[in-house]
């Protein structure tokens, strides 16, 4: 009796949660946590991380708040419409729980976000509503050999899955339908931002916060992972939400599958994507690793177009984030077709070019092969600009 007395006494924000035995709320507080997308999901998410005191978060979203976004998103008010749904969750986060540090990242997930921000994570949660954006978040988290969890729902229903490498991963679970659907999407040659929301999914704040609650505690579990404790790493949680039975999914890891990819030497270099040039960094490959080095990019990047007229121009962007007026000549107004590359051999006429200005994000991981020798240089100066809010 005598105990709870003295509980009550010397109460603090947290005291109810550390009654919980396996409880370390100083390990919360010293955890980073990246939430990728701030729709539905992501704000029952960030609500969670707030309240737990979760104490680095960032959140990455690259919208702005709608109407729509009202009626499932506990962190957004009417005057927020228009705001970059990021700052919003920031802003939102940090009033929740002062203890808390929140910074947003305003970029396109796919294509913006450099490994080394992947790397500086503890755990990455996902509120995404397309496979396109899981399936990079997937190989970006194997790269750096870190946790992600994964939240889908669809009207009533909805899964939680949580990825470990090197146990099965996200690419390990899809389906030839799943397959079907990308590739579906990636015919249409080069879809807009726009284009790719179109596929707009009915959702329902009950249904996000029952799966989001689910991943929240799965990266309770992992961060006290000296505890024990079960988790669902390589397997999914199902939800019916009209008859509200739920099971367990074991994944199956696939030998053969291609998200697998884990980065073993990273080297940090006091480099930047915005100073340091393509040259500059074969010259360091070649030191390291021989005169055979090449630069690998995990990405396709259009050099040059040409248009049947005879006019040519300078692209130097990410395939991915090309745009249909990107690649229309100005001349005719036909389209035109691209180079592209992936891999930097040191014949290249555009050596002295920034990796900024090729597509290459800030505080991105950047692989140098010779044969099958690997080194993986983090651009480390950047980390400041990226995450100096957080660290
Ligand atoms: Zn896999
Ligand atoms: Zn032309």
């Amino acid at each position: 009796m005598e105990d709870i007395l003295n509980l009550d006494i010397n109460e603090n924000r947290y005291s109810r949660f550390e009654l919980i035995p396996w409880w370390n709320q100083e390990l919360l507080h010293n955890s980073t946590i990246m939430v990728v997308g701030a729709g539905a999901i992501g704000n029952e998410l960030i609500k969670n991380l707030a309240l737990l005191g979760i104490g680095k978060i960032l959140i990455v979203d690259m919208d702005k708040i709608e109407q729509t976004n009202l009626t499932r998103s506990i962190l957004y008010r009417m005057s927020d419409i228009d705001k970059y749904k990021a700052d919003a969750a920031v802003e939102k986060a940090m009033e929740i729980n002062p203890d808390v540090t929140a910074i947003p990242l305003k970029v396109n997930v796919a294509t913006d976000i450099g490994l080394g921000v992947f790397r500086k994570m503890d755990i990455i949660l996902g509120g995404l509503d397309n496979r396109e954006a899981r399936l990079s978040i997937n190989q970006a988290c194997y790269k750096v050999n870190k946790p992600w969890i994964d939240g889908a729902i669809e009207v009533l229903n909805g899964f939680a899955r949580v990825f470990v490498p090197p146990g099965p991963c996200y690419e390990c679970t899809m389906t030839e339908t799943d397959w079907k659907l990308i590739n579906k999407r990636k015919s249409c040659a080069l879809l807009t931002h726009e284009q790719m929301l179109e596929g707009k999914i009915p959702t329902t704040p009950t249904s996000s916060s029952v799966i989001a609650g689910i991943q929240v505690q799965e990266m309770l579990k992992l961060l006290h992972n000296d505890r024990n404790l079960p988790t669902l790493a390589g397997k999914g949680y199902v939800f019916n939400g009209l008859t509200h039975d739920s099971f367990v999914v074991e994944y199956q890891r696939k030998d053969d599958c291609m998200s697998h990819d884990t980065f073993e030497v990273i080297k940090e270099m006091p480099w930047s994507a915005r100073n340091t040039s393509i040259s500059e960094m074969l010259k360091q490959a070649k030191e390291d690793l021989g005169e055979e080095a090449i630069l690998e990019f995990d990405r396709d990047i259009a050099t040059t177009a040409a248009c049947v007229c005879g006019n040519s121009k300078e692209i130097f962007n990410v395939v991915n984030k090309l745009k249909n007026r990107d690649i229309i000549c100005e001349k005719c107004g036909k389209t035109m077709r691209f180079e592209t590359i992936h891999s930097i051999s040191g014949n290249e006429e555009f050596l002295d070019k920034k990796l900024f200005d090729i597509g290459i994000p800030l505080f991105h991981i950047i692989s140098a092969r010779s044969r099958l020798n690997y080194i993986h240089y983090e651009l480390t100066s950047d980390k400041n600009e990226v995450l100096g809010g957080l660290f």
